[in-house]
């Protein structure tokens, strides 16, 4: 599994990473969107920084737009 691990002064605090946990905020309106990882690497090429995922939104506009 993948977890976050924080580190304050009092504790350490372990948080695993699952389908509805992990977020990333949409490259052109900022907004949060849910991220499912096992999505992202489901290609094979998956790139945990280079990625970003854009909201619904977002996304129907591209697609509107043909890009
Ligand atoms: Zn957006």
């Amino acid at each position: 599994m993948f977890y976050v691990k924080e580190k304050t002064d009092e504790l350490e605090v372990r948080v695993e990473l699952n389908d509805e946990n992990v977020f990333c905020a949409c490259p052109d309106c900022g907004e949060e969107v849910s991220v499912d990882l096992s999505c992202v690497f489901a290609d094979g090429i998956g790139d945990m920084y280079g990625t970003s995922v854009l909201c619904n939104a977002c996304a129907r506009k591209r697609l509107g737009h043909g890009k």
